[in-house]
């Protein structure tokens, strides 16, 4: 029982319209896909999607990390997750979203080759994940009607980007709160936008419009900051771009700097960690959501089933698919109706067709 073959695809997957966040705008996501083929027929599919804001990766450096990590991996038993894990990170340092991708892929394999939904060998905890849908920074009055048009579709949960500017940030809250009405759950995320000054007083005035909590107000780096806004808000502090890692989870954990933990796939280096995070976070009380970067159908399948199967993933903001135009799996993966993604009964990940267009030829394939 044997890693045979691992193909190493690129891929560019363009947004129905322009994403913005607080640190910049992207048109399209530059993903990297992987299929591992096993001695025993069954294969699986792996993604990476990397942020260089986030982890320094890019597509190029995926690439070249995945160039020194597969070849090793030729020949061990891709069920021995643990090992093969211990293997990439002896190979190379960091890389996080480099290293998710085969994560992923062992893990469909996994479901592939006990023949159930991976969520039901991880522990299977819930049947359908509740997602948020995004909505990227506009002015105050379009994102009311954006928000309008997703809870139309079925949303229940908002993730509203701000962290721009203080003052029209708070009128953001106050106008999509007015348009969505009491029954919508609002979340927000200021991508570090906001000084530690600048974000207690924010988050203090939108405390009226019911915002369930608050991701990443500081810079990454700024663990003073974030533990200054948690003692001083009124709002749960959520940390996503100050927590890669189960280390950064147990040391920010420690400092009393967070009330939740978002948990991407990207920067943990897959499942396996952010499992550990996860747990981490149980142990001292404080929940987590999953959350994704631009992945496409794969990805976003590799977070539902991880946010079913644990039930201390109380949250998730799988949406990137949905923002995309480009559709890389035509059958197959989670299926979304109004906020919820369900997962048929296919083995793994579920993913049955992709889209060899957009997949194109693999760069290379490593036997
Ligand atoms: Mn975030």
């Amino acid at each position: 029982m044997g890693i045979q073959k691992i193909e190493v695809y690129s891929v560019t997957l363009a947004y129905r319209e322009p994403f913005r966040i607080a640190p910049g705008a992207s048109t399209e996501s530059h993903n990297v896909v992987v299929k591992i083929v096993t001695d025993y027929g069954v294969y699986g599919w792996g993604e990476s999607s990397p942020s260089e804001r986030v982890t320094g990766e890019t597509a190029e450096t995926v690439i070249k990390a995945l160039d020194k990590i597969a070849p090793t991996l030729i020949g061990m038993c891709p069920l021995r997750i643990e090992q093969n894990i211990e293997l990439m990170d002896s190979i190379v340092a960091g890389n996080p979203a480099a290293k998710a991708a085969i994560d992923i892929a062992l893990h469909d394999i996994l479901g592939k080759t006990v023949r159930k939904p991976l969520y039901m060998v991880m522990g299977g905890y819930r049947t359908e994940v509740l997602t948020d849908i995004t909505l990227s920074i506009k002015s105050p009055k379009e994102m009311a009607k954006d928000a309008v048009k997703a809870v139309k579709k079925g949303f229940k949960a908002l993730k509203v980007k701000v962290g721009v500017n203080p003052e029209e940030d708070v009128e953001r809250i106050r106008l999509i709160r007015k348009a969505v009405g009491e029954n919508v759950e609002i979340r927000i995320d200021a991508n570090q936008g906001w000084t530690s000054k600048q974000a207690i007083e924010v988050l203090n005035k939108i405390e009226k419009f019911n915002v369930q909590f608050a991701e990443q107000p500081v810079p990454a780096e700024d663990l003073k900051g974030l533990m200054e806004v948690k003692r001083n808000s009124p709002i749960p502090i959520m940390a996503d771009e100050s927590i890669h890692s189960p280390e950064d989870a147990l040391r920010l954990i420690k400092a009393e700097a967070v009330d939740l933990i978002n948990i991407k796939l990207m920067k943990s280096g897959g499942i396996h960690k952010a499992k550990k995070i996860a747990a981490i976070a149980e142990a001292a009380g404080i929940p987590c959501m999953i959350g994704c970067m631009g992945e496409s159908e794969i990805g976003i399948a590799a977070g539902a089933h991880l946010a079913a199967a644990i039930k201390n993933i109380q949250y998730a903001d799988l949406d990137s698919d949905l923002l995309l135009k480009d559709k890389l799996a035509t059958k197959g993966g989670t299926k979304v109706k109004g906020s919820m993604r369900t997962f048929p009964k296919q083995h793994g990940l579920g993913i049955k067709e992709l889209n060899y267009k957009i997949l194109g030829r693999p760069l290379k394939i490593y036997r």
